[in-house]
């Protein structure tokens, strides 16, 4: 209780959360009262009720920490995926299956699923287009919609969209055949002083399916490297740091962000997030990146209409430019910290988002950094559990291969004072 009162900065903020406590349950039996007999109305649109059956694309982490939030909210949750039962999300799941090879999906299992589930949520940004469009024949709404996701699956049609809305990206070009090289350049860089990069337009994640070329390097050896697929080639950033924004968004627009999240990458996996920004070169910066990244993402959510959840990196450049890098329609890793550190987690917030519930406060309460627990990182989780003020994930997956993400930490700072 003493960490308690000191945080919420003594005595009489303690005395106004309590108030507060105490209206917020009220309203809520009240809520419950009428929300519990099925289906009604928000002024603009179907809420689904509690009690509902959410399905989630893909059952890794992220549709874990989903589900976990579902069933705070009184959902129950079915898992499609390429694990099923035994998957992370499996695990916590009211019901879950796995799909065949390549996210293939029998007509006797799809009907098994749409039977239960009244909205569909991605997990996995790799889940096959057709997918969604077959579910959204259905009638069942998939949040966000298959035409979001053909674009976040796709690195051009992202970078192109920035472009279009006048976002500023890193693209150099586009490379879909071999004659594309050349592109009147010839197959070196040498007319670039600087790195490149060049990378698959579709399925990379996790600094896979990338290639770096130096300064008058080989695009071709690289393009080979990455198996002759359609790819882009970007400019390397000199940046200063980098930053992710989540824009949740209801169907009839209303919408809550979180960020800008600072994070550390090594060798293209997300180590480290902090949040808010509270040093190293962009500090000074701050507001200035929260402004451009915020109207970059709202941009692109708005455009999209997403409905559901948008996740946003960006660069920063030396000068204080916000670059876009990519973008996901689900939750990102960067936001695992808002479980403990914000009034609104953002698995809590996609839920809220994707059943047309009021949207929650986004409000920071408490800074924070959340550390990815990666392969075989995870056999020191005794140790981990032990220490103080630490919140220990651990993901449920089998083998601890090199750079998998087994779980995260998330510790969060107190007041200044509170040492
Ligand atoms: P991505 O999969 O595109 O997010 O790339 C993974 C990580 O590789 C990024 O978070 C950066 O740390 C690094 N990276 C990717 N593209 C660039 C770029 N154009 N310039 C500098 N670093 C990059």
């Amino acid at each position: 209780m003493g960490l308690f009162i000191r945080r919420w900065g003594g005595n009489k903020k303690l005395f106004d959360y309590r108030i507060l406590h105490c209206y917020t349950v009220r309203r809520t039996i009240g809520l419950y009262g009428q929300q519990l007999e099925g289906e009604f109305q928000m002024p603009n649109g179907k809420v689904i009720a509690p009690g509902a059956v959410i399905g989630i694309l893909g059952d890794g982490q992220l549709g874990k920490m989903i589900a976990m939030a579902a069933a705070r909210l009184g959902y129950k949750v079915a898992v499609l995926g390429p694990i099923g039962r035994e998957s992370p999300a499996g695990q916590v799941a009211y019901w879950a299956e796995a799909w065949g090879p390549n996210a293939q999906v029998e007509d006797e299992q799809f009907e098994r699923f749409c039977s239960l589930v009244a909205v569909v949520l991605i997990e996995w940004e790799n889940v096959p287009v057709g997918l969604l469009e077959r579910i959204e024949a259905r009638g069942i709404p998939v949040r966000p919609s298959s035409k979001v996701l053909a674009v976040a699956q796709d690195r051009l049609l992202e970078k192109k969209l920035a472009r279009e809305l006048d976002i500023g990206e890193t693209m150099l070009l586009s490379i879909e055949k071999g004659y594309d090289l050349l592109n009147g350049r010839g197959d070196r860089t040498q007319d670039w002083p600087f790195e490149t990069i060049l990378k698959t337009r579709r399925a990379g994640y996790d600094g896979k399916g990338q290639a770096r070329i130096p300064a008058g390097g080989s695009v071709g050896d690289a393009w080979t490297k990455l198996g002759n697929v359609p790819c882009i080639l970007e400019q390397v950033v000199d940046f200063i740091g980098e930053v992710s924004v989540i824009v949740a968004r209801r169907e009839d627009g209303e919408t809550a962000i979180y960020g800008p999240f600072q994070n550390t990458h090594r060798d293209g996996i997300l180590r480290l997030t902090q949040y808010p920004i509270s040093g190293g070169p962009m500090y000074d910066l701050r507001d200035s990146i929260r402004e451009q990244g915020y109207a970059a993402a709202r941009k692109l959510t708005e455009y999209l209409r997403v409905d559901g959840l948008l996740a946003v990196e960006f660069f920063v450049t030396k000068e204080g430019y916000v670059l876009f890098n990519e973008m996901a329609p689900r939750p990102h890793n960067s936001g695992h910290l808002t479980i403990e550190c914000c009034d609104t987690s953002q698995f809590e917030q996609y839920v809220r988002a994707a059943c047309n519930l009021p949207l929650g406060s986004t409000h920071c309460h408490s800074p924070g950094e959340m550390l990815n627990i990666l392969g075989s990182e995870a056999n020191d989780w005794l140790r981990r559990v032990g220490e103080d003020r630490l919140a220990v994930h651990l993901y449920g997956k089998g083998e601890a291969k090199p750079g998998r993400k087994m779980g995260h930490t998330t510790i969060t700072a107190f007041a200044p004072n509170d040492e």
